[in-house]
């Protein structure tokens, strides 16, 4: 029998139009032809989705490069958030591309992953953005990378938009034993879940929705727990791949990216995220202060 199920999806689409120096992705065009390999396993990603209406379905895009410059990525998601039995439909995006499509959809559904990138766009550009959404409302988080070079930029985006609209950081795992005391109080001051980020979550045996209720997807329909872990669970595309679902403990000796430690079950993150755990929007921000674990 189904059960309620979330998706994350990345396909073979690896090109942005961002340069981010740390990022494989960057400024990374793709030919025709590799975009139609991408459009054709969306859509075979989204006629599943579409067809698989036996319980409710949440999807999750994150892509390898930057989704929203397709206009099949916006396609898909309208389609999808019409759908009765699709609850959620979020996206990770640089927040770069129009946003008129988002008219067309079910509001109510959609979620967005937006990330700052000041070195690729400007602070009025990126606000603006942010006003297009809140006019829409369209539901959305903002995040930056938490370089200490970016705190200016960080403090300014947090000035820029309204208390209710969750900014977070992501850690630089690589630069976090350089972090003085003062970074941290900065990062922290900003995301009151910032401390979450930084931790290595221990993991090994620890019971986790990944490969239970949570699944990662791939282009050719090879789903895995999560994007961490390699071995494959089965083809989603197999009538019987949902019986390949069934409670595991993790493998891995941590878990260290919001997008994995959101499903272990210890840390309780679902109690904080509620409806916004996809598109990482805490229910409630104040009454997260206290608890972290680091
Ligand atoms: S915006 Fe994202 S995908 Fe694009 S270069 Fe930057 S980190 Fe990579
Ligand atoms: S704890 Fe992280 S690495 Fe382990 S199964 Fe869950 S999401 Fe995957």
């Amino acid at each position: 029998m189904s059960r309620a199920l979330t998706v994350l999806y990345r396909g073979p689409l690896s090109s942005c139009n961002y340069g981010c120096e740390y990022c494989p992705f960057a400024k990374r065009h793709e030919t025709n032809e590799q975009h139609e390999v991408d459009a054709k396993a969306l859509t075979r990603f989204g006629d599943w989705c579409l067809q698989r209406t036996s319980a409710p379905l949440r999807v999750f895009f994150t892509p390898w490069g930057e989704a929203l410059t397709q206009v099949r990525y916006h396609e898909l998601m309208t389609k999808l958030s019409h759908a009765p039995h699709v609850t959620r439909v979020a996206v990770q995006t640089n927040l770069s591309a129009r946003l008129d499509w988002l008219k067309e959809t079910d509001r109510s559904k959609l979620g967005l992953w937006a990330t700052y990138h000041p070195d690729w766009t400007t602070l009025d550009r990126f606000v603006g953005q942010c006003e297009r959404l809140l006019e829409l409302g369209i539901r959305f988080s903002v995040g930056v990378v938490g370089f200490p070079a970016h705190r200016p930029h960080i403090e300014a985006i947090r000035k820029a938009l309204p208390a209710s609209t969750y900014v977070w950081i992501n850690a630089v795992k690589k630069l976090a034993p350089t972090y003085t005391q003062d970074d941290l109080r900065f990062f922290e001051s900003v995301d009151p879940l910032f401390r979450f980020n930084l931790t290595p979550h221990p993991s090994r045996g620890q019971a986790c929705q990944a490969g239970e209720s949570v699944i990662s997807v791939d282009g050719d329909g090879t789903a895995r727990r999560c994007h961490f872990i390699a071995t494959p669970l089965g083809n989603l595309y197999d009538a019987d791949f949902e019986a390949a679902l069934r409670p595991r403990a993790c493998s891995n000796d941590t878990c260290g990216c919001h997008i994995g430690y959101v499903h272990l079950d210890y840390l309780e993150l679902r109690k904080v995220f509620g409806a916004g755990l996809l598109e990482r929007i805490p229910t409630d921000l104040s009454a997260t202060r206290i608890s972290h674990p680091g």
